[in-house]
């Protein structure tokens, strides 16, 4: 998917998170259009908190009704430094990259493209598709030592599931409860769906020095008695020791978890482009508009997405605080 032009922090605060656990927030996302067809709602970044782990973007799609629809039409467009997460809880996206690979996206499935150096991909609706739109589109920024490796694309149909108290987990990426996601990423992450029934509780298991953040797909919860509806993202600090968040279904609920050891290296993103200085973004987009690095995606009518214009100043490397480095 196609990133914001720039990251602009709109003026929601804040909200208090849970009772009793300092530095916790409830953040609520903001709606942006993505193309004529689309708009999704963009948890994170957030103005007071711009990554959990080395997770550095969250979308939450849908559901939209697209029946009759163009649904999803993105053009083919570029990406490097990061790892992009597709998760669908309701439809189909077809998946065409640069490496050569048309793929379906469905449900169930984790599908993980790994950008490193660059890569080039569209995401359309296929012109017969689902009647509902509904998921998550996450970025992953790569450290220092893999930003550069080889682009690849994969998809994982077969994740590790288990059942815990009332919930149906889902290991999507990273390790939880002893069952470890086959996805190859390159710093300590974590990435879950549990599905409740209404009144189901279940407590997650939140490993020592990982922060976390909570949002619903479908449903609503409480955690540690703090009401979480769709919209919003819960973010939960590291705690030394770890913990216990207890989460209790309101109705049939859908819960996703992402979390990690805080990501320490500051981050340049713009467009569809996560580096490490503005000399990178600025070789990066020159490299897009020459047809040089990212390739071709072959199979797609649509014209690719040019690089917006750069902004008139230079763009500066932030910390996970958001404090700027250079
Ligand atoms: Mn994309």
């Amino acid at each position: 998917m196609a990133g914001p032009e720039q990251v602009v922090y709109p003026g929601e605060r804040a909200e208090a998170g849970l009772d009793d656990v300092p530095g916790s927030v409830l953040l609520p996302g903001h709606d942006v259009p993505l193309g004529r067809f689309t708009t999704v709602r963009r948890l994170l970044p957030h103005r007071q908190r711009r990554l959990i782990g080395a997770w550095c973007f969250v979308d939450s799609f849908g559901p939209d009704l697209v029946a009759g629809q163009p649904g999803m039409q993105v053009p083919p467009h570029p990406h490097c430094g990061l790892q992009t997460v597709t998760w669908l809880v309701a439809g189909e996206i077809a998946h065409r990259d640069s490496l050569g690979n048309a793929r379906s996206v469905t449900p169930g499935g984790l599908h993980l493209m790994t950008s490193g150096h660059g890569i080039a991909h569209s995401e359309q609706s296929p012109r017969e598709h689902p009647d509902l739109m509904h998921g998550l589109q996450l970025w992953v920024a790569l450290p220092d030592g893999a930003r550069d490796i080889a682009p690849a694309f994969d998809s994982y149909e077969d994740l590790p599931t288990l059942s815990e108290d009332a919930a149906r987990v889902s290991v999507v990426v990273g390790e939880y409860a002893g069952a470890r996601s086959p996805a190859r990423v390159h710093t300590p992450l974590l990435g879950l769906e549990a599905q409740l029934s209404a009144g189901g509780r279940w407590a997650l298991r939140a490993a020592p020095r990982f922060e976390h953040g909570l949002l619903v797909l479908t449903g609503s919860v409480r955690v540690a008695g703090t009401l979480l509806e769709r919209g919003s993202l819960l973010y939960v600090p590291p705690q030394d020791a770890g913990g216990e968040l207890p989460v209790e279904a309101l109705e049939d609920s859908t819960l996703f978890v992402v979390g990690g050891e805080p990501f320490d290296e500051p981050l340049v993103m713009w467009w569809n482009f996560v580096a490490r200085t503005h000399e990178e973004i600025v070789a990066a987009r020159d490299d897009w508009a020459a047809g040089r690095r990212f390739g071709q995606v072959g199979g797609c009518e649509r014209a690719a997405l040019p690089a917006p214009t750069m902004p008139g100043v230079r763009l500066k490397a932030r910390d996970r605080h958001g404090g700027v480095l250079s």
